[in-house]
């Protein structure tokens, strides 16, 4: 993971650090390096150029080039600057006394979605809680049975119905009441890309079942793009955060490093594996730790 970018960061610090005393020239010459890394790694242009910005300012501000080792200092501000790019994130789920918790998962088909539904549910009982799933893709062939599966396979309940999405869900969060399941994950239908229909689709079941937090699962291996996915469900949904998925083969890292700054919706999990235990709280700190290497 992030083999990429770390490498290339790696060598863009590196010729700083042989420097001793630097000029502002040299660190905005480096800076420019730590740049083309960015792109290298498939970032959001703008999202880059803000990045550098803020790192060149504040190391100047700071008077680094009086410092004896001025390049230890604009590591610290480039690892800093990567934290706040990609946090602060709340990793708490919601509880509520009066129903159960409804949590929408939203994203284009094959990026994990179902994977994911199942992994949330398993993290959540962990934490002793008692979901259900809820099987609302009835687009792809397979979802349903799938979900169903993995909800054998993880010991939770999954409602399913043969009608349409928005009563599944709102049958789903009924059922739970019912049987005392105390949090509900929405498993929603995707598509190949953004359209209206699946938008229209998602805005239905978002004004009649009212789901407390909206969640993104999107793939991280498709880079940037990511972000402008986010973008779109995020203009059509308000989406709470995102879980970014199959983060275990991204050499890059531009999805990790775009979501935020071009949506302001944070990643809060990340899709380590396929099985249903590889799910992860997103930590800046240790994301921006794994980028530098
Ligand atoms: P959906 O169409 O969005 O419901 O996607 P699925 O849940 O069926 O997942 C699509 C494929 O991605 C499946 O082969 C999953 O096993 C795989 N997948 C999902 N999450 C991850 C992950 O975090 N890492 C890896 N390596 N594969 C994943």
């Amino acid at each position: 993971m992030f083999e990429g970018i770390t490498k290339s960061l790696g060598e863009a610090l590196k010729k700083l650090k042989g420097r001793g005393r630097l000029t502002a020239e040299n660190v905005k010459d480096g800076l420019r390096e730590v740049r083309r890394a960015f792109l290298e790694a498939d970032v959001n242009f703008n999202v880059a150029s803000d990045f550098i910005a803020r790192v060149e300012a504040k190391s100047l501000g700071q008077d680094v080039l009086a410092k004896v080792d001025p390049s230890e200092q604009i590591v610290k501000n480039v690892y800093e600057e990567l934290v706040a790019l990609m946090g602060p994130v709340d990793h708490k789920i919601p509880q509520r006394s009066d129903r159960p918790v409804v949590l929408m998962l939203c994203g284009l088909q094959g990026s994990g979605k179902t994977t994911t539904a199942a992994k949330l549910a398993l993290t959540l009982k962990g934490q002793n809680r008692k979901p259900m799933l809820a099987a609302a893709d009835l687009q792809r062939p397979g979802a349903v049975e799938q979900l169903k599966t993995l909800g054998e396979q993880i010991g939770v309940p999954v409602y399913s119905e043969a009608t349409n999405p928005v009563d599944v869900c709102r049958n789903a969060v009924a059922q739970a009441k019912r049987t005392l399941c105390d949090i509900v994950i929405l498993d929603t239908a995707g598509r190949l890309q953004i359209d209206a229909d699946l938008m229209a689709e998602l805005q239905r079941i978002d004004k009649l079942v009212k789901p407390d937090e909206c969640y993104l699962v999107v793939d991280a291996m498709i880079g940037q793009e990511a972000a402008n996915v986010a973008k779109a469900f995020n203009d059509a949904l308000e989406l709470n955060a995102c879980i970014l998925t199959k983060l275990d083969g991204d050499a890059r890292g531009g999805a990790a490093l775009s979501i935020k700054g071009v949506t302001g919706v944070p990643i809060k999990f990340v899709g380590m594996g396929e099985k249903v235990d590889k799910l992860e709280d997103f930590v800046p700190e240790r994301m921006a730790g794994r980028i530098l290497g």
